[in-house]
């Protein structure tokens, strides 16, 4: 372990500390250990203080005309990617990742999203109007009401892009928003409210607030309208009872644990550049990482081999130096999960292809890890991992991996590797995951027009694209008549022994056979 372990309280690389009285929690650079920044641990009162002023931006914001809000928006996109220098520093300092990851994963998706988001939510958002088949008489459409406060509650492994995010969809439906960022990263937030403040746009509208896990649990109970919380499965199981108490609604961004099925028809190069990258992208701390390779039996030792000299291939040390591929892992706790899994895998007969230790020296940093020869018995192949750490597992069919593949309690992200596209849909479609990407990895989560999120203990309610954004507003009903009606309803008091008659009749003129509601339903 390292020099800069010794400052860390198991928490993570932040440790708690005392400011005047208050308390605090000091960020240290998971690379280095130099210490970054001290932010406070704010109060229940504190947290509530930021939802009301929140609250109040919110009512002049929401009466703006929705363009208007998008063109405001687009002045904040312009100001990140002014600053993006500034950004990467931050984001690759504070969580010890490469500044290539920093900037393409972190500061170029929100660019996008903004982009995205402001040039489509006028139409996005606009009234929808809805069909009727049976009250012709009447008509209805739906309109999309902004929420009120938008809580966030994020973690650590990409604090920028995850937070901002929903920040943006919340901020363009008309919301405010408050985000309480992960205990382990709070500066980057920081730094993206002070461009946000910066920009001109009101400044309460997006608020901060910081501290443990208390100060997300008295965000959710502030009185916001909604929570989109980002995390662990086990944390997102108290938030989630937290959000039932308060009956607001929430999105669950939670584990993932996604398999790479390489068949046999794959592109041996192509997939052995996508397990390095998918596996050891942001040193495997990513939600949509490949965590557990299922490999056909006739690519199997070419693939592993190619894969071996790849990882062998990668830069690791401190990202501020030098350009790196690897960069630091984010605390101890975290190597040991690794080791941990690692341990279990090679006393049930697994072979370690690479890594498998940490790097001695400054800093916290863990080699990349391949293990063979997996197999259901191994944690490797069955717990998230969240770190460089990947098992590979030799299957004889297509429909062996992708049984394996869904045997899991989560479904986030999966991943396929076949020269046949057709082939490639109709696994892909076979697979209990939120996203299925085929000869690709974990471009999903960037593409902004489509729906990102998890089924199974991987979570619930979407973010990105058209449907989520919709969701992140309030959608209301209204119901209105077409034309005049006379003043008693023939439906309506009193209820006599003829209406109710008249009524029986109806029903199976309407409804028996080819009633006259189906046949109303093919015209229309
Ligand atoms: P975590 O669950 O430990 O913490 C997430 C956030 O929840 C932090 O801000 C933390 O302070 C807060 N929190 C903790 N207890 C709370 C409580 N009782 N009430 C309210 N808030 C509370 O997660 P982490 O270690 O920061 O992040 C890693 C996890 O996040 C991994 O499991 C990873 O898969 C998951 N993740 C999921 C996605 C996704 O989009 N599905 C994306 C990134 C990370």
């Amino acid at each position: 372990m390292s020099a800069v372990s010794t400052q860390n309280n198991g928490q993570g690389h932040a440790a708690a500390g005392t400011n005047g009285g208050s308390q605090t929690i000091k960020s240290y650079a998971p690379a280095t250990g130099e210490l970054i920044g001290e932010v406070p641990v704010m109060s229940k009162e504190q947290v509530a203080q930021v939802v009301s002023r929140a609250r109040k931006a919110q009512r002049a914001w929401a009466v703006l005309p929705i363009e208007e809000r998008c063109d405001r928006l687009l002045r904040f996109r312009d100001a990140i990617v002014d600053r993006a220098e500034e950004i990467v520093q931050l984001l690759s300092k504070e969580t010890g990742k490469p500044r290539h990851e920093a900037l393409i994963h972190e500061v170029m998706p929100i660019a996008d999203l903004l982009t995205y988001y402001c040039k489509n939510a006028p139409r996005i958002l606009a009234p929808r109007e809805i069909e009727l088949h049976l009250f012709k008489h009447r008509k209805s459409y739906l309109h999309y009401a902004p929420r009120g406060v938008i809580g966030v509650i994020s973690p650590w492994n990409f604090p920028f892009t995850l937070p901002m995010g929903d920040v943006i969809a919340a901020l363009v439906t008309g919301s405010a928003v408050v985000v309480k960022p992960s205990e382990v990263t709070p500066l980057i937030m920081l730094k993206a409210k002070e461009i946000f403040d910066a920009t001109g746009l009101p400044e309460d509208l997006l608020g901060v607030v910081t501290g443990y896990g208390p100060a997300g649990q008295a965000l959710i109970e502030s009185g916001i309208q909604k929570l989109v919380f980002t995390g662990g499965v086990e944390t997102g199981r108290r938030v989630a009872a937290a959000c039932g108490a308060a009956l607001i609604p929430c999105v669950m961004e939670l584990g993932g644990k996604a398999p790479l099925i390489a068949c046999s028809d794959c592109d041996l190069e192509l997939t052995a550049h996508s397990i390095v990258l998918g596996g050891f992208a942001n040193a495997g701390q990513v939600c949509v990482s490949v965590e557990r390779v299922y490999a056909h039996e006739s690519v199997y030792e070419p693939l592993i081999r190619r894969v071996k000299q790849l990882v062998g291939e990668l830069k690791q040390g401190d990202p501020a130096k030098s350009f790196v591929d690897q960069g630091a892992i984010i605390f101890p706790k975290q190597i040991e999960v690794a080791e941990k899994h690692i341990a279990d895998a090679l006393g049930k007969g697994a072979e370690l292809v690479c890594g498998g230790k940490r790097v001695a020296g400054t800093g916290d940093f863990f080699e990349p890890t391949v293990l063979a020869n997996c197999n259901h018995e191994m944690t490797v192949m069955k717990e998230e991992i969240f770190g460089p750490v990947l098992g590979v597992q030799k299957v004889a069919s297509d429909e062996e991996a992708v049984r394996l593949a869904n045997d899991s309690h989560l479904g986030l992200n999966a991943y396929l590797f076949t020269k046949d596209r057709a082939k490639g849909k109709r696994m892909a479609e076979q697979i209990e995951a939120g996203s299925v990407v085929v000869n690709e990895v974990l471009i999903n989560h960037a593409i902004a027009e489509a729906p990102f999120g998890g089924i199974k203990q991987s979570g619930f309610g979407r973010i990105h694209g058209e449907d989520a954004l919709r969701e992140m507003a309030e959608t209301r009903h209204v119901n209105y008549d077409r034309f005049a009606m006379p003043g008693s309803n023939p439906v309506g008091y009193p209820y006599t022994e003829k209406s109710y008659g008249l009524m029986m009749k109806g029903l199976r003129a309407l409804f028996s056979g080819r009633g006259i509601v189906q046949r109303i339903g093919q015209l229309f």
